[in-house]
């Protein structure tokens, strides 16, 4: 049993700035994220995860990306597509990742040890698109969809070339909602996975009592799911199991939507009966979803939780 984190964590800008950083300012150099990515990656190993994420701290899911990626803009916050959407103008997340890499390296004195390490993460096309508005090019979203694909698909294979993380999420939130087509989200999926050498997880939020047959039929090696803010996932998973056949699960345990600390007994029941169901060696324990709006020492807290309950099952 490994535990990891759904991606983002709080965010602090430092104030106070060390003479070089205030050097780095002067001259437009200084980056005011690079020690919230810090920050987030020690505290998460400070608390005991094991396979931490980068923090995502630069921005919302949806414009973290598609502000690379040509024949998308941004308007007032919103994505817009207004023409054929292709490759990125560069890469996206690969230096904040090896930054964060390096951070993990010098954390364990240098060597990562095995089972511990970075995910790269990305928001799905599905859920990119469904969050974006249609002007022009495009008469429906799936084709624009597949197309987002096929662009994400350079930055996936960026990061699994150049970080070597452990394993590769993709975001889709918007899987659970009834309004996608799920086999073209599925083709997507299909898309990202091709030849890479490393897991695939994909996230997916919200209620599943309607996609979860879907879900189990895609090509990844990791579902990740809310199971501790949601009452009806439990039983889904446990009615169908045998669907899910040698996939992984990451197993959400603890409440994100609540910014206080979930009860002890709780998440332990909740881990048992996962356990139960998948086996411990099939399970991923982590957060329902991203901890960004819980007060930091919540987060904390919260992620010390997910692995003292691992350490007693492991
Ligand atoms: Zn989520």
């Amino acid at each position: 049993m490994k535990s990891t984190v759904v991606g983002s964590f709080p965010v602090e800008l430092k104030e106070s700035l060390s003479a070089k950083e205030k050097l780095l300012k002067v001259f437009g150099a200084y980056d005011p994220y690079k020690n919230a990515i810090k920050d987030c990656v020690i505290s998460q190993l400070d608390a005991g995860i094991d396979i931490v994420s980068d923090g995502q701290v630069r921005g919302d899911m949806v414009s973290i990306f598609t502000e690379f990626i040509p024949g998308m803009k941004i308007e007032d916050g919103n994505t817009v597509i207004v023409s054929k959407i292709r490759k990125p103008v560069s890469e996206i997340s690969v230096k904040d990742l090896q930054f964060a890499k390096n951070v993990i390296k010098d954390y364990y004195g240098g060597n990562i040890p095995d089972g511990k390490g970075i995910k790269g993460i990305i928001t799905g096309p599905t859920t990119i698109i469904h969050s974006s508005r249609i002007e022009s090019f495009y008469k429906n979203k799936e084709d624009a969809i597949i197309d987002l694909a096929h662009s994400l698909k350079v930055e996936l294979d960026a990061i699994a070339d150049k970080v070597s993380p452990v394993y590769i999420q993709i975001d889709e939130p918007f899987l659970s909602t009834g309004m996608v087509d799920m086999k073209v989200a599925s083709e997507a999926i299909d898309i990202l996975h091709e030849d890479l050498e490393i897991p695939l997880a994909m996230h997916v939020c919200g209620t599943l009592d309607n996609a979860f047959k879907d879900l189990s039929k895609f090509n990844v090696d990791i579902l990740d799911m809310e199971f501790a803010g949601n009452d009806v996932n439990l039983g889904v998973l446990e009615k169908n199991s045998n669907l899910i056949h040698d996939k992984k699960i990451g197993f959400g345990c603890i409440d994100s939507s609540i910014n206080e600390l979930d009860d002890v007994d709780d998440v332990d029941d909740l881990v048992v009966k996962a356990i139960n169901i998948v086996g411990k060696d099939n399970l991923l324990l982590d957060p329902d979803c991203g901890l960004r709006r819980a007060p930091k020492d919540i987060a904390f807290k919260k992620l010390q939780l997910i692995n003292q309950i691992k350490d007693k099952y492991s």
